[in-house]
């Protein structure tokens, strides 16, 4: 059982005001807030072990060392991967995404093709039709219904020896639809096709296990999930991440650079190249302890009544649609009024303290798909209550009240 009171105060963003009135901070599918215990790590880095990574022999460069492959080993653990060395630090989902689409640049061939889901975020759209732009593959769009659910028979149509490679979010940061992710892993690989999962909106709610999935890759932001923003994790299967070429060249990559020729890094760093974000990395472990200690089952009961509140109340107002009821379905709820532009209820709530996001949420052909320029978002924590519900909702009607 969670103590939401105790909760609360462990992060010290959560009792500041906005526009004079007490945040009511509904962003959460864009970035969480960061507990203390995260922000005093940062803190700590800088001051005690600050020093480069994997290269010095003196005394803090190898804490630093030591204290980055811990984070990595901890990250490990939490998503259940085989080996350390499959847990690549990333700047993001972003990059991680990236990674994997450039090294397939050099697989792909045309004719074959590449299976995205119609619910994505533009990260994982744009960067495979850059891919297929680049080796003549055809990329083809696993459809969604009104429901914002993906239509598995149309998948399972989609699915043939041409496919490559697919590509789905666990859940939709637009809508909140928790897609049948280990069902479309089973079915890309009875066809021989790899699978990318985009976990960033999955990871604040649910503790991935990377086995049991059975999922080629998996990335995910650390800043979604109490971690540092510029910080991410890329999941590969080893046997894929051997296969890949690098993404970028430069330092700690490599295992011998002359001008004729340079020999790669073993994994982990043959994806590492540079100086990362040493500091974030460390943290992104001390993030994920603490969502640990709070417990993903008391978690997501949470966010649970929270969603199941929030629906109830928000539907109370007339005029209001929700987008995206799936059945199975995240804390995030989608919404407009009819009649009014988004970003008008969005701001006006602002004004009252209230942080939810509006637009297309980075997902324009699922904005499409229901025919309308944008929706408000509100999505919910783990740390948010059912009295910061009441408040929006206050908000929203004063809104539709002014605007209508
Ligand atoms: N995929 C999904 C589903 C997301 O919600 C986001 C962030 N909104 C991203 C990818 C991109 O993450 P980042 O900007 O941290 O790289």
């Amino acid at each position: 059982m969670l103590d939401i009171n105790k909760v609360r105060a462990d992060f010290p963003i959560l009792s500041r005001t906005v526009n004079g009135k007490p945040l009511v901070y509904f962003d959460n599918g864009a970035t969480s807030q960061k507990p203390q215990i995260v922000i005093d790590a940062i803190s700590k880095y800088y001051h005690e072990i600050n020093a480069n990574i994997h290269r010095g022999v003196h005394t803090l460069s190898q804490l630093a060392t030591d204290a980055y492959e811990i984070a990595r080993g901890k990250i490990q653990n939490h998503i259940n991967a085989k080996f350390a060395h499959e847990v690549i630090f990333t700047s993001g989902t972003t990059h991680g995404i990236n990674l994997v689409t450039n090294g397939f640049a050099s697989i792909l061939k045309p004719g074959d093709e590449v299976l995205v889901s119609a619910l994505e975020h533009h990260s994982n759209i744009v960067p495979w039709q850059m891919l297929c732009e680049k080796t003549g593959a055809t990329l083809k769009v696993i459809p969604m219904n009104e429901n914002g659910e993906l239509v598995m028979a149309e998948f399972d149509k989609l699915l043939s020896n041409k496919t490559k490679i697919v590509t789905v979010n666990h859940i939709s940061n637009a809508l909140g639809t928790v897609n049948p992710v280990k069902y479309m892993i089973d079915k890309a690989h009875e066809f021989g096709a790899a699978i990318l999962i985009d976990g960033a909106q999955a990871v604040p709610h649910l503790k991935p296990d990377v086995q049991a999935l059975d999922c080629d890759f998996y990335a995910f932001s650390g800043h979604k999930m109490c971690g540092p923003t510029g910080t991410g994790i890329l999941y590969g299967k080893e046997a894929w991440l051997n296969k890949l070429p690098p993404y970028q060249g430069g330092g700690e990559m490599i295992k011998e650079v002359t001008f004729e020729k340079t020999t790669y890094a073993d994994l982990p760093h043959k994806f590492e190249a540079g100086t990362p974000d040493i500091a974030g990395g460390i943290v992104l472990g001390t993030a994920v302890d603490y969502l640990n200690s709070i417990g993903f089952e008391n978690i997501q009961k949470q966010e649970l009544e929270l969603l199941e509140y929030a629906t109830k109340r928000l539907l109370e107002i007339e005029g209001l649609r929700i987008y995206g009821t799936a059945k199975e379905k995240t804390s995030v709820i989608s919404f407009n009024i009819e009649g009014i532009h988004p970003y008008d209820v969005g701001t006006i709530i602002d004004k009252l303290g209230i942080a939810v996001r509006t637009g297309h949420h980075c997902a324009q052909p699922i904005m499409n798909f229901f025919n309308i320029p944008g929706t408000i978002r509100a999505s919910f924590s783990f740390y948010n209550t059912k009295e910061e519900i009441d408040v929006m909702v206050e908000a929203v009607k004063k809104a539709q009240l002014m605007l209508a």
